[in-house]
């Protein structure tokens, strides 16, 4: 890990460069007891405060749709990020349990809540959260629930089953927990950034629109890695430069979830719509870049076979898509793939992306699309050419040589 930094002006209301975490942060407002519920939604509404576990719904409407829904309702701090390249939920919740507590305050308030847990799957995490449970108000009662780290653990449904005692695998939906969640009670479940950002906006309601428009971003790559706040709209060039990736060749957005993005990539700015009209997904914020050296189809085929080996194997159809995305990527990588192959690869992209019960087919599917429109070079160059006699296509590309790991190492970061 090469650092965290902060791109915030100076006095702007952000997490990374908080003046600490304790049971008065001033940051967060110091547990300033929520006066006005209403208000609140308000301000998130206006400000268009966007959830940062993936989707980037918008905060407001899923406040409003638990706070509406029939039932006492339960709040949920999501602090479970599968994500491998992702590390700014367990240093939130590690470095500033408290201001995620007033955030979750603060969202039983604006739903009418009476019962709160926090779900993560990290022991120092934990640790730093029940140390905080300890120095909070008990006007919330809150239940920490450890769950295990894997790629589809933190998907809200996945969230729910595990609250109420099952295994951490996601459901069919509808329901979604807003309707039916933990203990068929309608339920918000929230990422830990989202609620900290909610702490933020209550606590300085002139700032708003700045909080909602932060992000916190993990960035990663053989040049380095680190955890960054910064404004929306920040280019990706300037993420890159922080921590030596400047000369990159291309970026996998979104953790494993916006795809792979090649010429052009420096001028994508740091938000939702900006890079949803590239094409591409902000998902948890998570960034790796590829290094000059390294080759788009190892990188497409390292990620889709950690996918597939992640796939909870619930869906038959994400158990074959994955698994037959996975096995003929590798093969084009070994270049051992005959002529039909992109094209086989490419009606999957298309035929496959929306049909499991969470995203994790439609990253693979993602990945796929994305390296076959922007790499369209590298990977023919992999192609088996049964004319040619004197090489064997893919020994002129040592990334692809090695045997692929399906632990997803190159995307993994180590939480700073
Ligand atoms: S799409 Fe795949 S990972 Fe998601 S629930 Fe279905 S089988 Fe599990």
């Amino acid at each position: 890990m090469t650092g965290v930094f902060s791109l915030l002006p100076e006095g702007w209301p952000g997490l990374l460069a908080a003046p600490g975490d304790s049971p008065s942060c001033p940051a967060a407002g110091g547990h300033a007891p929520p006066a006005a519920p209403g208000r609140l939604l308000e301000l998130i509404a206006a400000a268009g405060l966007r959830g940062r576990g993936g989707a980037g719904f918008p905060a407001a409407v899923k406040l409003r749709a638990v706070r509406d829904a029939p039932g006492r309702p339960v709040v949920v701090a999501n602090g479970e990020e599968g994500e491998p390249g992702s590390v700014k939920d367990r240093w939130l919740l590690r470095h500033r349990p408290h201001v995620v507590l007033d955030g979750l305050r603060l969202a039983a308030a604006v739903t009418g809540a009476a019962r709160g847990y926090v779900h993560l799957s990290d022991a120092a995490a934990e640790r730093a959260v029940r140390r905080a449970l300890a120095e909070h108000p008990a006007d919330l009662d809150v239940e920490v629930v450890r769950t295990e780290h894997t790629y589809v653990a933190g998907e809200e449904t996945a969230v729910v089953r595990r609250i109420d005692g099952g295994p951490a695998l996601p459901t069919a939906k509808p329901p979604r927990p807003f309707e039916s969640g933990v203990g068929g009670a309608p339920t918000l479940v929230a990422n830990v950034e989202t609620l900290a950002r909610i702490a933020l906006i209550h606590a300085r309601p002139d700032e708003a629109a700045d909080i909602a428009g932060t992000h916190l971003v993990t960035l990663s790559g053989a040049a380095g890695a680190a955890l960054v706040e910064a404004p929306a709209g920040t280019h990706l060039k300037v993420l890159a430069d922080l921590c030596g990736h400047g000369r990159a060749q291309a970026v996998l957005l979104g953790g494993l979830f916006g795809g792979l993005h090649g010429a052009g990539w420096r001028d994508l700015p740091l938000d939702h719509d900006g890079l949803s009209a590239a094409g591409g997904a902000l998902g948890c914020g998570a960034l790796h870049f590829l290094h000059p050296e390294d080759c788009p189809v190892a990188v497409a085929t390292e990620a889709v076979t950690y996918l597939a080996a992640q796939s909870a194997r619930q869906c038959g159809v994400c158990v074959s898509g994955t698994g037959a995305l996975a096995r003929t990527l590798a093969a084009v990588a070994r270049g051992e793939a005959g002529d039909d192959a992109a094209a086989q690869l490419r009606r999957w992209s298309r035929q496959l992306p929306g049909r499991g019960a969470c995203g994790l087919l439609d990253a693979a599917a993602r990945i796929v699309a994305t390296l076959l429109a922007r790499f369209p070079d590298r990977v023919d160059a992999h192609r088996v050419d049964a004319h040619r006699v004197d090489a064997h296509p893919a020994a002129a590309c040592r990334a692809c040589a090695v045997p692929v790991p399906h632990d997803g190492r190159r995307f993994t970061v180590r939480v700073p």
